[in-house]
């Protein structure tokens, strides 16, 4: 479907109308650029996060993961160059008060709302700042991690220790990230508060600019794999004044919303940058030490990190889909069974003769097998066809009268409506099978 100027509206009132996403505290006016993930949305965004894992870390022999904590030690942030680096150029309006990023203004002489007049820019830290105890002072304040990737920096030695790895090696990992952020918008693509998926590949330093190339490769299929239109990906690599003072390399996995083209995810090679810089400031050296050669070294590091909230809409987005017109449109989210957020809805056709108990049973067997299932006995059977297509439901399964005599059901597929008669004892295996065939 072409993206059209109220895609994004249409996308967001069907997100709060099935409970994918919901504005937070909404009952209280909500919150700038905070949202809530309901019933559906939770579905969807674990198991992109699974689809990441598994990806990244379950079926690789060289990744491993850890879970560290949001709030680290303030030292952290001096040594990354966070505390003095990590700021926004920010401009107000005079006249109207609107403020902005001036590096995302295309004339930074001229308010794009009101014509008014710019103040001079200045320079914003994005990162939240907290206290940490009782006493509000100084020495007691904390920062909320804006990146998750300094958690695995500071305990490099201790996991390739722990799980006795060699580089090239990787270390990744999920969590909440927080960010002060000037402009936050277009719904869940830039908030405050965002959930990270990150992993530090550590290599040896001739090695840098092949695994940079691989891991760029990797990850931009990732994307196509779990259903992403290809013409909707690009690889974007940065101009040389658009690379951070350390890195050598860097490139944006781009998803074309219908906001325009926007980053899901950046790889860069970060050098050896990172686990010098903390070793001078911790004062403990993060030098890998290689038993063959009996030398110590930095490893590089290349990157790949990518944002949970930007990857679940933009498959939130690229599934969108209405077939046909007036009447008889249907709403389809075609999202990839991995990904959706109920594999198999089990609609008994009428709410007598037994049917209701026959799908109750098939029901539990799913759930038994943890293929997260829905129960629907109320309405025509194409308007609960139709909920299912919009919820991005694969697999429907119908009991009706043919059930009865012989113990078959119907097995409706949501993108080619295709139905088929399975046997209901076999029912459960089949979409099994159906749903791990579908995952990479
Ligand atoms: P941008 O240029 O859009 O501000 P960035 O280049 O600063 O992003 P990185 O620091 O590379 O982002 O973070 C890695 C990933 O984390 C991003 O590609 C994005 O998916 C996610 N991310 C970063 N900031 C936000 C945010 N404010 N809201 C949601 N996701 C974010």
């Amino acid at each position: 479907m072409a993206a059209t100027p109220d895609l994004m509206s249409t996308i967001v009132s069907l997100c709060k109308r099935r409970g994918f996403i919901f504005q937070s505290s909404e009952i209280y006016g909500g919150l700038n650029s905070c949202w809530d993930y309901g019933p559906l949305g939770v579905e969807l965004k674990r198991n992109v996060k699974e689809a990441w894992w598994r990806s990244m870390i379950t079926n690789r022999r060289d990744i491993v993961g850890i879970d560290a904590s949001i709030l680290m030690h303030p030292k952290v942030w001096e040594s990354s160059g966070h505390l003095a680096g990590f700021t926004d150029p920010l401009v107000d309006c005079k006249k109207c008060k609107s403020r902005f990023r001036a590096d995302h203004l295309e004339n930074t002489d001229k308010c794009p709302k009101c014509g008014g007049e710019f103040t001079e820019v200045r320079k914003f830290n994005l990162m939240f700042k907290t206290f940490m105890g009782p006493v509000e002072d100084q020495s007691a304040t904390v920062f909320m991690r804006p990146e998750t990737a300094q958690g695995i920096f500071v305990n490099f030695l201790n996991v390739q220790q722990s799980a006795r790895l060699k580089p090239p090696f990787g270390i990744g990992q999920i969590g909440k990230s927080f960010r002060n952020e000037i402009t936050p918008g277009n719904f869940t693509y830039r908030t405050r508060e965002f959930e990270q998926m990150e992993m530090e590949f550590f290599v040896p330093p001739s090695e840098d600019m092949q695994w940079y190339e691989y891991w760029k490769n990797f990850r931009l299929n990732w994307y196509v794999n779990y259903g992403i239109k290809p013409d909707k990906l690009r690889l974007r690599e940065h101009a040389k004044d658009e690379l951070a003072h350390y890195a050598k390399g860097c490139a944006d996995v781009e998803y074309e919303f219908p906001f325009g083209w926007s980053e899901l995810e950046g790889i860069a090679n970060r050098t050896d940058f990172d686990l010098k810089a903390h070793s001078e400031g911790s004062g403990k050296s993060l030098a890998y030490f290689d038993e063959e050669t009996k030398q110590h070294y930095f490893p590089y590091v290349i990157e790949p990190a990518a944002g949970a909230d930007r990857a679940t809409l933009a498959f939130l987005v690229d599934s969108y889909d209405v077939e046909g017109e007036g009447k008889d449109a249907r709403t389809v989210l075609r999202f990839h069974p991995s990904l959706a957020p109920i594999k198999a809805a089990v609609l008994p056709l009428v709410k007598r003769d037994g049917m209701p108990e026959k799908a109750e049973k098939i029901y539990n067997d799913l759930l038994d097998n943890s293929i997260k299932s829905f129960y629907d006995l109320n309405s025509a059977i194409g308007r609960r066809y139709a909920r299912q297509d919009e919820a991005g439901t694969p697999f429907c399964i119908t009991v009706d009268s043919q059930s009865l005599e012989d113990d078959t059901v119907t097995l409706r597929e949501r993108d080619s409506r295709e139905q088929i008669r399975v046997a209901s004892s076999q029912i459960v295996d089949v979409i099994s099978k159906k749903l791990k065939d579908s995952r990479k």
